[in-house]
């Protein structure tokens, strides 16, 4: 998954690296995008044995300015996903006329719950019970709910946030008490790696754990977050229900993905 370098490519014998994602600027081009991505899902699935239509595609518009959301939305992406609850909350109020589904899909501090529960229709970070409660706590007061995602870490990488999967089962079970959060299932990030056998671990990891809690009724719907730009071929055929795809739809990002987790837990 990492960006071949160019150095290393010799021109004769080795296939062409992977071009870089091209920047979507116009309606044309965010159809093109998603007719790729959506061809690209339909044959994931379909070596999987499953059906493409219980895959949903959630395209991620972190860093994207507005202006961009607005041709994007043109084009017919009605839900978005962000990693930082700041940007996604100035776009959802300065996009409101459009109304867009938000779904914030990065880790958050207890302190910031009351602004997901404002506008956010769906969270997929959820890794504490704190922030459940926080949560929690501030959708009653507003009378909303809110559709959640339990983060786990399947990779072992301590740069990644989530739950330990050891502790993924004793986490669903505390969750009924915060009754404004409806469970939909888990997410997770995989490791950030070109092993795909490693990556693939990462999905097997998940798939016993939403095993585990729909035979114990406390993963909800038991739907899996999992796959991005790089990897969601491979979570499809690992039993994702939901590739979370930023840059190759929207094109590549000039912010490192070690802006969105950290790279040592000491930068948390
Ligand atoms: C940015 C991000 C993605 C999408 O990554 P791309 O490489 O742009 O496809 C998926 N999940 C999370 C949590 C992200 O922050």
């Amino acid at each position: 998954m990492t960006e071949p370098s160019a150095a290393s490519a010799s021109p004769q014998s080795s296939p062409a690296p992977t071009p870089a994602y091209a920047a979507a600027l116009t309606v044309e081009d965010f159809r093109r995008n998603l007719a790729a991505i959506r061809a690209r899902i339909a044959a994931a699935a379909e070596r999987a044995g499953r059906d493409a239509a219980e895959i949903r595609l959630l395209p991620v518009s972190k860093t994207v300015p507005e202006e961009r959301l607005r041709t994007a939305f043109a084009a017919g992406i009605t839900q978005m996903g962000e990693n930082k609850v700041q940007e996604a909350q100035r776009k959802s109020e300065n996009l409101a006329d459009l109304g867009i589904s938000w779904s914030v899909i990065g880790h958050l501090q207890t302190n910031k719950a009351k602004n997901v529960a404002a506008f956010a229709d769906e969270f997929q970070a959820l890794d504490s019970l704190r922030l459940a409660e926080a949560l929690d706590r501030r959708l009653q007061a507003a009378g909303r709910s809110l559709d959640v995602y339990v983060q786990v870490n399947s990779s072992g990488e301590p740069s990644k946030f989530g739950l330990e999967p050891v502790d993924v089962a004793a986490f669903l079970a505390a969750l009924p008490a915060y009754s404004s959060l409806r469970v939909r299932g888990l997410m997770t990030l995989a490791a950030h790696t070109d092993d795909a056998e490693r990556v693939r671990e990462c999905f097997r990891v998940m798939r016993h754990l939403r095993d585990a809690g729909l035979q114990a009724g406390t993963v909800g719907d038991g739907l899996l977050s999992m796959g991005m730009s790089g990897d969601f071929e491979a979570a499809i055929e690992g039993g994702s229900t939901c590739v979370r795809v930023g840059q190759a739809i929207f094109g590549a990002r000039a912010t490192p993905n070690s802006h969105y987790w950290p790279e040592s837990p000491a930068a948390r």
